[in-house]
């Protein structure tokens, strides 16, 4: 018996989840916060880490870290929170739920890959609608959609992956009500967006679930992301996640991380400010376009964009390069906002790069 007899025919045809190397790059390709916890904190943690009891298994609910999540998100008692290892694992978890033979996982495009990946993993059928090309939100082509496939599932970035904006509001509100399956807003850049969300809509809707994570606000090496809604949805849910998928350590530092919120907020917030200027510099710069983000990161089409990726590889700048990703992202590269120095860093080398194309 073979891997190709035996391993499922969409699995061999997908390619593994790529992530480039970065080893003494200035990293600007995921997301990422920049900055650490400052060093009173970081001992802080160093104490309460050295304490916790990695020989035995976790508290299986992470009830201090759903608190926690509570007490510094808003998040009210009329609401179940499940707790993921990232939020991927929560995407999966719906996914595999729901996943009935037929049924169908609308999501846009270009928007979050692992919506699709995951589909396939789970044997949900694939309905991408496009955006349109300037990535607003094509409602009418989302709501002929959600029609005709019946999707039992519907995920949104709100804002967006890869592209940044958030969509209209009344779109959404309108995709959710003419939705037959259940909706799902992922909030991954809610630290950034100025307190754009749809929590408090949760009240409104049946079928709307809440995603967010904690690694785009600085603690993405903990593999946290939680799910809120009504509790008759999660409650379902919580029957397929694996008993464990909250490791004591990430318990103890996400606790502790959560208990600290506001240095994570106020980071959040030095990252906005530096996102409006390195949006300013982009825009000034001859040939470069760039799109409105609500997120930590930027969205810009230069003429040639699989060069001037490579440039600035290597000129020692990783960003990422969206081309070949779908076709409405051609010669689109997407620049993670950083500290104020890499942000020059990348800036300076970019403008060597265009240069050299004059
Ligand atoms: C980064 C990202 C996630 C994944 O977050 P993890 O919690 O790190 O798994 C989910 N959704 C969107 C839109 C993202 O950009």
């Amino acid at each position: 018996m073979t891997p190709e007899q035996l391993i499922r025919p969409e699995i061999q045809r997908l390619s593994a989840y790529h992530v480039a190397g970065a080893a003494g790059m200035v990293k600007l390709d995921a997301m990422e916060n920049p900055y650490s916890l400052p060093d009173d904190l970081r001992a802080e943690l160093a104490d309460q880490l050295r304490d916790a009891a990695i020989n035995r298994y976790p508290d299986p609910h992470a009830a201090a870290v759903q608190l926690a999540l509570r007490q510094a998100f808003g998040i009210e008692p009329a609401y179940d929170i499940l707790l993921g290892n990232g939020s991927d694992e929560l995407i999966q978890i719906v996914a595999s739920a729901l996943a009935k033979p037929g049924a169908a996982l609308l999501a846009v495009e270009p928007s979050f890959v692992m919506y699709r990946m995951i589909a396939e993993f789970t044997g949900l059928r694939y309905v991408g609608v496009p955006l349109r090309p300037d990535f607003t939100l094509d409602e009418a082509a989302v709501l002929d959609a959600i029609e005709r496939e019946q999707p039992e599932l519907v995920f949104l970035a709100y804002p967006n992956n890869p592209t940044g904006n958030a969509f209209e509001r009344g779109a959404i509100e309108r995709i959710l009500a003419a939705a037959p399956g259940l909706v799902v807003i992922d909030e991954a850049y809610h630290a950034f967006t100025g307190g754009l969300s749809f929590l408090a809509d949760l009240a409104r809707f049946d079928n709307l679930l809440l995603m967010r994570t904690v690694s785009k606000l600085g603690l993405a090496g903990l593999r946290l992301g939680y799910l809120a809604g009504k509790p008759a949805w999660i409650t379902q849910f919580d029957k397929i996640r694996l008993p464990y998928n909250i490791n004591v350590l990430t318990q103890v530092a996400a606790r502790f991380a959560l208990e600290h919120v506001a240095v994570l907020e106020n980071q959040a917030a030095r990252l906005v400010v530096e996102r409006e200027r390195l949006l300013l510099a982009l825009s000034a710069l001859n040939g470069v376009q760039t799109f409105p983000s609500s997120a930590n990161f930027i969205l810009f089409r230069l003429p040639d964009a699989a060069r001037v990726f490579s440039g600035l590889k290597q000129r020692g700048i990783l960003i990422k390069n969206l081309h070949g990703g779908h076709p409405l992202l051609d010669n689109c590269l997407r620049v993670t906002v950083g500290a104020p120095q890499e942000n020059d860093a990348f800036l300076d080398a970019l403008r060597a790069e265009l240069e050299l194309e004059n």
